[in-house]
């Protein structure tokens, strides 16, 4: 049997496309070598926010002075955290699943291998080998997402104190103390995590700021509380080697029980090797607009294509190459400027458009207007002694709204109302007549205008 798709990888990028493509009718097999959902549902988004979660239970149960409640007692059971953690995986994965059998599509657990590419002549077949068998597919997907990159620093290979962020996932127990080396997103949240639960936590970040993508207003809110509250933040500092929990950076030894390295993730290309002339860029698939490689009929969505390692984002190319193999009117293409991002500190940062130094590196004139969110009655209710941010950026010449950076709990909760804004190129104006729901936080948008 020849099938129309063949798609190697079954995380938010794969089964979306399998979910798609098998929706119109046609035939497609997915490989998938773990379980479905790839790193966000295993490994990645939904438990490090279920974990979260638990965290912040505990957190504000200790911290529920300042509103009047008195809790003893309190404390929890991180092995408890965990297993919950696992049901609610089990659970998302399984639905996936479901969903990909309701739609008839062939999903193959096994790693998977392109084979040597033969001339067809006019029509276009590709192979795909798994536990021994072959597959014949008229287009391939390849979905096969990232894994942490282990950056080459002395004493960090083989360093049974070091994690990455599935080994810490997975951990039953939490560590006394920790060094996070990268204070990127994963760094983050995982500070997040354990300082919550009473680790103590250093982070250690090579660039001058934390977070170095987002806008600096909205991580210095971050960085005021989480200094005080206890993290150790040491920014511009470089590792340079490790010995067990000693790492050496910038000359000074600091130690810990653990060393959890998040300095990024590579693509993963793994089974793609017969694919010889595919091309690259920055150890990624390079794609176009419609998330086509350089190869007929083959194309790439997720973190494969180096572009923004979001599961959202994985799910939209998906949807956007699956549309363009279909042929489908009219053709669909993918907003990268309006991609919302969440960074699920606490508070939350959430974002979506092009930050004030983008703004000036493309000598964009804008007009950047400012709130805390302190002035979002609900926000005072429920977040005592917070202040929260909220910056909108404004594009001068068509008064257009071009980003939208928050720092404030639940501000992840209404980036999508922002996203619209900026996908749309609504101008002030129109933002204007929105009717934002009272109270809520959501109304900051609303009154920053
Ligand atoms: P990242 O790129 O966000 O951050 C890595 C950080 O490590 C950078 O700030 C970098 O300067 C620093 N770094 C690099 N080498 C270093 C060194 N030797 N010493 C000290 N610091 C060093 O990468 P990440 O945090 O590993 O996350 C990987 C990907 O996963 C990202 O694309 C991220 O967006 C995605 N992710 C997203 C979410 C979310 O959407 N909430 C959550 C987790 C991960």
């Amino acid at each position: 049997m020849k099938y129309f798709l063949a798609i190697i990888g079954g995380g938010p990028a794969g089964y979306t496309a399998a979910e798609k493509a098998s929706k119109a009718g046609k035939d497609v097999v997915l490989f998938e070598q773990n379980a479905l959902g790839g790193t966000c549902l295993n490994v990645g988004c939904i438990p490090t926010k279920s974990l979260l979660y638990g965290a912040k239970q505990y957190y504000n149960a200790t911290h529920a002075q300042k509103y009047g409640v008195t809790a003893e007692g309190v404390a929890f059971d991180f092995g408890a955290m965990q297993k919950r953690k696992t049901i609610v995986v089990r659970k998302l994965v399984a639905g996936i699943k479901q969903r990909l059998n309701n739609e008839h599509c062939t999903v193959v657990n096994g790693a998977a291998k392109v084979c040597p590419v033969s001339p067809q002549g006019e029509e276009c077949c590709y192979s795909v080998e798994a536990n021994g068998e072959c597959y014949e597919a008229e287009n391939l997907m390849i979905c096969t997402g990232s894994t942490n990159f282990v950056p080459p620093i002395p004493g960090i290979k083989d360093n049974p104190n070091v994690w990455d962020s599935t080994d810490a996932l997975a951990a039953t127990e939490l560590p006394k103390s920790v060094i996070i080396v990268g204070g990127g997103v994963i760094g983050l949240e995982f500070a997040t995590l354990y300082h919550e639960l009473g680790v103590e936590v250093t982070v250690i970040e090579a660039m001058p700021t934390i977070l170095p993508n987002l806008d600096q207003e909205v991580v210095t809110v971050l960085l005021e509380k989480y200094k005080k509250a206890g993290i150790k933040i040491l920014t511009s500092t470089k590792v340079e080697s490790l010995d067990g929990g000693k790492v050496t950076a910038n000359g000074e030894v600091y130690e810990a029980e653990r060393v959890l390295v998040s300095v990024g993730r590579r693509a993963n290309l793994q089974g793609l090797e017969e694919l010889k002339e595919i091309e690259l860029e920055r150890g990624a698939v390079k794609v176009d607009e419609f998330c086509k490689t350089n190869l007929p009929n083959v194309y790439a969505c997720g973190d494969v294509t180096g572009k923004v390692m979001l599961a959202h984002v994985a799910s939209r190319q998906a949807e956007v190459a699956v549309g363009r193999m279909l042929k489908e009117i009219p053709l669909q293409r993918i907003v990268y400027h309006a991609i919302p991002s969440v960074v699920y500190t606490n508070p939350e940062i959430a974002s979506v458009g092009l930050t004030e130094k983008q703004t000036e590196e493309m000598s964009l004139p804008v007009e950047v207007r400012k709130l805390p969110m302190t002035f979002s009655g609900r926000f005072m209710a429920e977040n005592e002694g917070e202040t929260g941010l909220c910056k909108v950026i404004i594009d001068r010449r068509s008064q257009t709204v071009v980003g939208v950076h928050c720092i404030g709990n639940p501000c992840s909760e209404f980036i999508a109302a922002a996203s619209f804004a900026v996908r749309n190129g609504y101008t002030l104006p129109e933002m204007k007549q929105v009717v934002f729901p009272h109270p809520t936080v959501s109304e900051i948008l609303h009154e920053i205008l």
